[in-house]
């Protein structure tokens, strides 16, 4: 009989702690999950608009792995809830992706780059061409060009988390939400997760709490600011902003700032918004449930709107905020902290993180159970920054 009261605890059921829970118990892993408010909550990062699956990652070239497998998983996922769930939403759909910037830019450029370095098929197109295919891009600098990713796709980030959650508790995993994990305690050979009113022993814990694993783990070096995120209506309806016409894009601004966004989609209006660059933004304490909106979190976008993407009312319908949290290098981190045998870490996921889910999962699970992984983790260790 095992001393433990699981093998394997993950604390925090956002995305990525959702997949690690379902790629743990598929592979037969006693595995428990935590979640200090109920799934699929919106107080952390794993909610709200549909999130963007891209292959060719400029970012490092160890992210295109991790991708590659993340969608195979979706794909699987999406194939499981279609075969149980008929009729239910997709939870991920493969409608291509849209790169707008300078050939030698972050954006465009590095997704070309990205895509010719890891055989990723991509077409580009000049900004005339541009302007033909995608008419509510205007001013788009003639030096610009666009790069169209078919492989690249969505994920719905509530469906994605509903059967993730779903899958592992198929597999035999537990979940206790409303379940605030207080401590991890470190004890010989495993640790001691306590609750306000309990505990329970592991022999290994994933700490997968988002903009919380500070507290959990002090000294992890992760910031976490807000993420404003807004929603426009046409102005006239059908008016070119469905996702064929406006598909889901980044578009590197010529002042650096990156414009991203996705059009309608079923009753949503146009989502969008603006990204500084790392190290941007408000710094954000996630224990502060404050999510109010001020002007300041949409006005500089709205004031680009008439110039790069007419035909939208300039004042938001709506305005998410929501959060992000990074390690200094803008990556994430995933490992065992100093080494430890009792401890896996995987946070800071940024704003690229969603669609990475199943396969951060698969490397937590493979991590967890002492498996060589196939795709090369020493990028993302969490002891990078000693
Ligand atoms: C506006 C916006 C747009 C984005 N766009 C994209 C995109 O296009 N593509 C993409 O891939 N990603 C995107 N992202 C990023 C992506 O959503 C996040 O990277 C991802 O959701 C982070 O998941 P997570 O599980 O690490 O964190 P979270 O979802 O925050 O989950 C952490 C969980 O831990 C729980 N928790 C914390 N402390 C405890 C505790 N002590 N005990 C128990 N539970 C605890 C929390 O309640 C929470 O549920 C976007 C994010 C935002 C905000």
């Amino acid at each position: 009989m095992t001393r433990w009261d699981a093998e394997t605890a993950v604390v925090g059921l956002g995305a990525w702690g959702a997949a690690a829970l379902w790629r743990l118990a598929s592979r037969g892993v006693d595995v428990v999950g935590f979640e200090r408010f109920t799934a699929g909550h919106t107080l952390g990062s794993s909610h709200g608009c549909s999130r963007m699956l891209r292959l060719a990652r400029p970012e490092h070239p160890g992210l295109v792995p991790l991708a590659r497998r993340s969608k195979e998983l979706w794909e699987q996922l999406t194939d499981t809830e279609r075969d149980t769930a008929s009729g239910r939403e997709s939870l991920f759909t493969a409608c291509g992706g849209l790169a707008i910037g300078p050939e030698d830019g972050r954006v465009a450029g590095g997704t070309l780059r990205a895509a010719r370095a890891h055989g990723v098929p991509v077409r580009t197109f000049t900004a005339s061409a541009l302007r033909f295919r995608h008419p509510r891009h205007t001013g788009v600098p003639r030096r610009h060009i666009g790069v169209w990713e078919p492989s690249a796709g969505v994920v719905r980030p509530e469906p994605a988390l509903r059967a993730m959650l779903t899958a592992a508790e198929q597999a035999g995993a537990r979940v206790a939400t409303d379940s605030r994990i207080t401590q991890v305690e470190h004890i010989p050979g495993g640790v001691r997760l306590h609750t306000p009113h309990a505990s329970l022993t592991a022999r290994q814990v994933v700490l997968t709490a988002g903009a919380w694993l500070p507290a959990l783990l002090p000294g992890l070096p992760l910031q976490t600011v807000r993420m404003p995120l807004a929603r426009f209506r046409e102005l006239e309806t059908d008016s070119g902003f469905d996702p064929e016409s406006f598909p889901s894009f980044r578009r590197e601004l010529d002042d650096g700032r990156i414009l991203w966004g996705s059009g309608t989609q079923d009753t949503q209006n146009v989502s969008l918004a603006l990204y500084d660059g790392m190290g941007e933004g408000k710094p954000f304490d996630p224990e502060d449930t404050d999510r109010s909106v001020s002007a300041e979190d949409w006005s500089d976008l709205a004031r680009l709107l008439p110039a790069k993407v007419p035909g939208l009312e300039t004042v938001p319908a709506r305005v998410a905020v929501g959060t992000r949290t990074h390690a200094p290098d803008g990556m994430y981190v995933l490992g065992r902290p100093g080494g430890d045998p009792r401890v896996i870490v995987a946070g800071g996921a940024g704003i690229h993180g969603l669609a990475q889910a199943p396969g951060i999962g698969e490397a937590v699970a493979d991590l967890a159970t002492g498996t060589p992984s196939p795709v090369p983790l020493d990028f993302l260790s969490p002891d990078r920054f000693n």
